[in-house]
């Protein structure tokens, strides 16, 4: 597979350290509020990155963070915890608001057909690892201490400017005011630990060997990106916006506490435009996947829409275009259901190198949603077909045969199949024959695919 890589600026052969096995870390949600498209662009991206790796053969280890403290409003380390402007703004407690819109985020990725981290851990239940992280930072020398909290001494780490290019760091160095924070020594340094203000109690604050406080929102995916997946580990992934502050950061902790390499291959995702600027909360006019289901939507049109560009291009969202993705989908569907049930032949060579070519060259899902087009419409046997959209659907995950399943079930079928489903990943192979049997006797004929159970009627 050949992969963009911010760090070295150009398109590089990827292989991991440990093949078949690749880490992949990707920044999650702060979770203060409902994520927007523009954030289900980059999860969408790095869902199809993680399906196409295990399709080319490798074995994901994923790990995704949820930010739930220390994302202060101002990227200058000012201001409020972003957490309890959540809490404020709905009358609730900060831990409360984490929960909810976990469970939000959760239920979106689920619509969005995106899989579940292998691990999703959250900055608050890793605070012991992250005061762990500082504390090697600071026997290094790496760190100093003002009136509210513990500063990275960036000036210390010379591989700074790395990711981001020196021009850009020279820019932020350059555009520092005196009087925002003078105790810092450099625009640039960035708090690892902030303390509690001495005239107001935090909802969330820990003590730690500097003082009580919490820590900065950088240092949790570094502490935690290495507990999960080593101290130097293969792919981390992000939105474009991520790095010049966030990831630079992340990089100066990691390496400055272990002087190894922290990442081999950096990937970002280009923004979601709405109205020609980035969508974003700050910015208003943001869109949900609540707001599509309500516009006659299911969000796997918007899963379509986001195949459409290249993850490193930019992309407008208009509800009009999304309405072109929509109908795209829906011929797509109806192009499997008629193929669903013919008997499986070889998928035909010459479309099924063209679906992974596109896919390992760069994650180029333009080009493999083509493949599956000029496959549809070619004179190629529907078993063959079958076979194609099959493997193709591992990474699309657009849902092809979905509605054929999922709407024909009654609850008490239902209940039967999803039972097997969990009897099967316990390894209970006495209870998913059992209940194979069970099935059958309702006219319900269950087989497990690649993609997992399918069934149909008898
Ligand atoms: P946040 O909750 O702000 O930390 O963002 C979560 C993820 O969404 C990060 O990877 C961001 O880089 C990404 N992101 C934020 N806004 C956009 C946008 N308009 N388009 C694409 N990705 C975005
Ligand atoms: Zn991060």
């Amino acid at each position: 597979m050949r992969l963009y890589n911010s760090l070295s600026r150009r398109i590089e052969d990827f292989q991991p350290l440990d093949p078949p096995r690749v880490g992949l870390y990707t920044c999650g949600p702060t979770v203060y509020n409902f994520q927007h498209m523009g954030n289900y662009r980059t999860y969408v991206f790095e869902d199809a990155l993680k399906r196409a790796l295990n399709l080319c053969g490798f074995q994901v280890r994923h790990v995704m963070n949820i930010t739930d403290v220390g994302h202060l409003v101002s990227q200058a380390d000012e201001g409020e915890d972003k957490m309890e402007v959540g809490a404020s703004r709905e009358g609730k407690t900060a831990w409360e608001i984490a929960r909810i819109y976990t469970d939000a985020f959760l239920a979106d990725c689920r619509d969005l057909n995106i899989i579940p981290p292998d691990v999703l851990c959250k900055a608050t239940e890793h605070i012991p690892e992250q005061i762990a992280l500082i504390r090697r930072l600071e026997d290094k020398g790496l760190i100093y201490r003002t009136s509210d909290g513990l500063y990275y001494d960036t000036a210390r780490f010379p591989a700074y400017a790395r990711l981001a290019g020196e021009s850009h760091i020279a820019g932020i160095r350059e555009g520092f005011r005196v009087g925002v924070n003078e105790e810092k020594r450099a625009a640039t340094d960035f708090a690892v630990w902030k303390f509690s203000p001495k005239d107001s109690k935090r909802q969330m604050e820990w003590d730690s060997p500097w003082g009580k406080g919490f820590p900065g929102w950088h240092i949790e995916c570094s502490a935690m990106a290495m507990k999960y997946l080593g101290e130097t580990f293969d792919i981390h992934c992000g939105g474009i916006d991520h790095v010049h502050i966030h990831h630079t950061n992340e990089i100066a902790q990691a390496e400055g506490a272990t002087g190894k390499p922290f990442v081999r291959f950096w990937l970002h995702g280009e923004f979601l435009l709405m109205n020609s600027a980035k969508m974003a909360k700050s910015a208003g006019g943001f869109v949900t996947v609540a707001h599509l289901k309500e516009n006659g939507f299911d969000p796997l049109d918007y899963r379509y829409h986001c195949f459409a560009a290249h993850y490193r291009k930019q992309l407008d969202f208009t509800w009009e275009s999304l309405g072109s993705s929509k109908t795209a989908r829906r011929r797509l569907c109806e192009a499997a259901l008629a193929v669903k049930d013919a008997p499986l032949k070889p998928a035909c060579a010459e479309h099924r190198q063209a679906f992974r070519g596109a896919i390992e060259d760069d994650l180029n899902m333009p080009a493999a949603l083509s493949s599956v087009w000029d496959c549809l419409h070619s004179g190629v046997p529907a078993g063959a077909k079958r076979a194609f959209l099959e493997d193709a659907e591992a990474v699309l995950g657009l849902g092809l045969w979905r509605e054929a399943t999922a709407a024909s079930a009654s609850a008490e079928e239902q209940a039967l199949l999803d039972r097997r489903v969990q009897a099967r990943a316990d390894k209970d192979f006495k209870a998913s024959d059992d209940l194979r049997k069970e099935l059958a006797a309702r006219g319900i004929l269950v087989e497990d695919t690649k993609q997992g159970q399918r069934w149909r009627r008898s």
